[in-house]
Formats: C-alpha cells, structure tokens, sequence
C-alpha cells in the first residue's frame, strides 16, 4: 500500500524512515527479545533509550546544562495550568500575549491561578498578525511572559522572540520546535505537545531553567510540579514509554540529516513555494497572514468560493492528499507542513492546485 501525504495539523506525518526502523525494532528492540513498548522504564534497555533521547535533543537544541529537559504527559492542554501552577512563585500576576486560539486557551486557565495580564494582541487584526515589540505593554513586575510562537490554528508566527528583560519568558513551541535553530538562553521554559513536530501523541517536552523549579502554588499536585518531575528524571510515574523512544529516533534522524539548520533551510524553502503559488493564483485561492507572520508550519488557505471546498477535499484525497480540511473555527483548506511533510508533498499539492483551478476555474 502506498502512503499518502498526510497534512495533519496533528497527530501529523512522521518521518517515514523513523517509521520503519520502529518496524525492524518492533518485536526485538537491541537483541533484548522485547518490544520497547514492554520494557521496564526503570530496566538498563529502556534507560539507555531514554537518555540518548535527551541527549540528542540537548545536542539539536544546544540547550545549556542549567536547563531540564522532561518528557512529560498530559498535552501542551496540561502545561497551560502546569506552568502559572509553578511559575508565578508567590506573585499575583503573568503577562500574556494573545495571538489565537492557543493562546487564548493558555489565557483562560491562568486565569485560575493569578491575573493574567493582556501584554499584547492581534485581536484587532483579527488574528492575522502579531503584536510588534514596541506595542508590548510588559510588567517588569510579572511572573513570566507567556506567548504562542505558531498558532497552529491561524497559521501565525512571530518573526522575532519578545525581549521580556528580567522575566522569564515562556513559549508554547507545540506546531514550531525543531523547525529552526532558536537560542534556548531566552526562555525561561519552552513546552511542546509532541505530535506536530517530535513524534506520537501522549508525550510533551518541556525544557525549563533549573532556578525556576521548586515554588509551586500550594495545592500543586505531585505530577503537575516540575521539579518533582525533574529530581525523577521524568520518572516520577511511568513516561510515555513507546512515545519517548519515537521522539528518540527522531531526533537521531534530524542529527543526521544535518541538524535544525538543515530543517530550517528545507522549511523556509517548502513553505514559501507554498506561499508563492498561492499568491500568485490571482485570488482563486487566498492566504490571510500578513507576509511577515506566515508561518513556516500550518498554511491555512481559502478557495475562491466555498462552494468549492468539498470538491476540493475529495479531489485531493483522490490524488492521495489528505486532512487538508481547515479547522472547524477557521473553515477553508489548512496545510500543515512539518519537517516530516518532505518537499515531494509540497510539489504535489500544487500540482493538483493548479489543476484543480484549471477546471473548475
Ligand atoms: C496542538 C496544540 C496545543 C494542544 O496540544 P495538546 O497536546 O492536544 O494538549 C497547544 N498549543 C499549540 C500551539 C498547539 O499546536
């Protein structure tokens, strides 16, 4: 059976050599005779797995020894409380930047702990750009600053990361990690659901500088405090076992193919072939982002009318494209394009852009 190109906003396409080599180790991880989805987390197998895994990702990144990496659960969702729940250290409010439907989410469960503080918007743009540096209203006296890199929803990004002083700043890097080299000494802590960018769902890395674990808001229970996750080596419960490791073959992949500077190069280029056609459709098919925040991961896009979108979607699944519908609060086509979306993807879709215009010009 072929496979088709999958343009899932997420759970999205993975690479598919890592997907074979998951093949080949399935039934005999290593000559131990096991599947690592049976492995004693605690056992000498899976512990090796584990901390190449964190390895890799330390190497990919360049994250710097005085920052945690923990492979956690329970989704970006679960970080939205977990972060006020560990971050706000005895002050009553956070700054947050409002970009989308992500961020929005990230504002209303803050909102249980502590004043979150409207530090920016794109709402007056409705959503289709992002707050300037110099429009910023920042407290120095906040807790964090907390912002949405790529609102995997809108199609949104930043094209630059907030300069936030003293206070640390916070990332939900869900739909943008690993998609370009970023420098880690910014942040304070950096989140991200795996199942855009890293691997299988039921896994979240969070990368958080070590002077900011350990002053919960009473009440935290166990699982939602850093720290406790961090003395554990993410082992406090038991991890996501069988997502860990495909997060690990990831990382050893992108390592090989010449790092997050490579991925940045090939995304840019994907992206903006995307972008090109589209713009150059004559408005049979449109992109609402201001050029400056389109992002390199989800290209949202309408057709000339409505009327067109299922035609399209059947279309396109016929010629083995698929999950291009848009999200329900936005309607119209969405692309997601991650690292895993090779440029043969992208070819396709235009190709069968074009003709579909063509014919039902
Ligand atoms: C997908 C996504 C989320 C939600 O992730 P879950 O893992 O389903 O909780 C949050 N933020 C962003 C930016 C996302 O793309």
């Amino acid at each position: 059976m072929a496979r088709v190109f999958n343009f899932s906003a997420g759970p999205a396409v993975l690479p598919e050599e890592v997907l074979q080599q998951a093949r080949d180790e399935m039934l005999d991880w290593h000559g131990s005779g096991t599947s690592v989805m049976e492995m004693s987390h605690r056992g000498k197998e899976f512990i090796s797995i584990a901390e190449q895994a964190e390895a890799d990702l330390r190497e990919l990144m360049n994250i710097p020894s005085n920052y945690k990496v923990l492979f956690l659960q329970g989704g970006a969702s679960a970080q939205f409380a977990m972060v006020p729940m560990n971050l706000l250290r005895g002050k009553s409010s956070a700054d947050y930047l409002h970009t989308g439907e992500w961020s929005k989410k990230a504002i209303g469960e803050a909102k249980k702990y502590g004043k979150a503080n409207l530090a920016g918007s794109s709402e007056g743009s409705r959503f289709t750009n992002v707050p300037l540096q110099s429009e910023l209203k920042l407290d120095p006296n906040a807790a964090y600053v907390h912002y949405t890199p790529n609102e995997t929803i809108g199609g949104v990004e930043y094209p630059y990361v907030p300069a936030t002083g003293n206070v640390p700043l916070v990332a939900d890097m869900s739909s943008t990690i690993l998609s370009r080299p970023i420098d880690v000494t910014k942040f304070g802590l950096i989140y991200a659901g795996a199942q855009k960018n890293i691997g299988p769902s039921g896994l979240t890395v969070v990368i958080v500088r070590d002077d900011l674990l350990g002053q919960t808001v009473a009440g935290t229970p166990s699982m939602f405090d850093y720290k406790i996750h961090a003395d554990n080596g993410s082992m406090y419960n038991t991890p996501p076992t069988y997502a860990w490791y495909i997060a690990g073959l990831v990382f050893a992949m992108l390592k090989r193919k010449g790092g997050l500077q490579a991925m940045a190069a090939l995304n840019e280029r994907k992206a903006r072939k995307l972008y090109d056609y589209i713009d150059a459709s004559g408005g049979y098919y449109k992109n609402p982002v201001a050029v400056s925040c389109r992002s390199w991961m989800n290209v949202p896009f309408t057709l000339k009318s409505e009327t067109l979108d299922e035609p399209f979607l059947k279309g396109a699944k016929a010629a083995g494209l698929v999950q291009l519908k848009g999200h329900r609060s936005v309607g119209g086509m969405r692309a997601s394009i991650y690292n895993a979306m090779p440029e043969a993807g992208i070819d396709a879709l235009i190709a069968y852009m074009k003709d579909f215009m063509q014919k039902n010009g």
